[in-house]
């Protein structure tokens, strides 16, 4: 059984890697995000509560997060392990996650935190394309898919994300730089925080996040 967390700035690769992990573990892969943007696919009180979030850039707030990954982690199919991809964003998410693990007699084993300069973010972002159907990651220079505009894996239409368009990349980017740092200390100070540069090939970050976690 392992519990994960993975942190890191928009663009620095989370899901992708987060996917990978995942499969290779044989845990499961929650991302905040994707259940966010699956929920704002139909009308409901909570996508309407969503919307103005999530669709400027802006963080939702901590006791709506907190209420969607506290369903999730008390799945009880999890039983090889979770990773949790895109929560927590700020130190009050992650005491109320670390709460709720105490409550269960469980803990996190590791914060994972991908890094890579601004410059490479805001390139990955831009290029960035997903695909409405099935949330695949493609990246027009380094991952483009094999048909122009549809998806690998399922043949979906690959759309760019509302809030990977110019302004709002920058908004994200800062509220991150805001957050993070008492975030990356907390965990620190836990003693579980690992970092890894994020920049450079696919299979060496891949390789790196493996080494870290001392399972390569
Ligand atoms: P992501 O796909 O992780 O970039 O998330 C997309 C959007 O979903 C964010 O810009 C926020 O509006 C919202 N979101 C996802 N996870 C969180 C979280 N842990 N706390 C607050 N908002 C979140």
């Amino acid at each position: 059984m392992i519990r994960l967390v993975f942190l890191g700035p928009p663009g620095v690769g989370k899901g992708t890697h987060a996917g990978l992990l995942a499969k290779s573990l044989k845990i499961t892969h929650y991302s905040t995000g994707d259940i966010f943007r699956e929920i704002l696919k139909e009308s409901s009180p909570l996508s309407e509560k969503l919307d103005k979030y999530v669709n400027s850039g802006k963080l939702v707030p901590d006791e709506i997060v907190f209420e969607t990954v506290r369903e999730v982690l008390s799945n009880e199919e999890n039983e090889n392990g979770w990773l949790l991809d895109g929560y927590p964003r700020n130190k009050n998410q992650a005491e109320l996650l670390d709460n709720f693990l105490l409550s269960r007699d469980e803990e996190l084993d590791y914060a994972v935190y991908l890094y890579a300069s601004t410059e490479v973010l805001v390139k990955r972002l831009t290029n960035r394309r997903v695909c409405s159907d099935c949330g695949a990651i493609y990246n027009l220079v380094n991952n483009p898919p094999g048909k122009k505009g549809i998806c690998d894996k399922c043949g979906g239409i690959l759309i760019q994300r509302e809030d990977d368009k110019s302004e709002t990349i920058k908004k994200r980017i800062s509220i991150f730089e805001r957050e993070f740092e008492p975030l990356k200390e907390y965990y620190d100070d836990a003693g579980i925080l690992v970092k890894i540069s994020a920049e450079g090939d696919l299979e060496r970050i891949a390789g790196r996040i493996k080494e870290g976690l001392k399972i390569g």
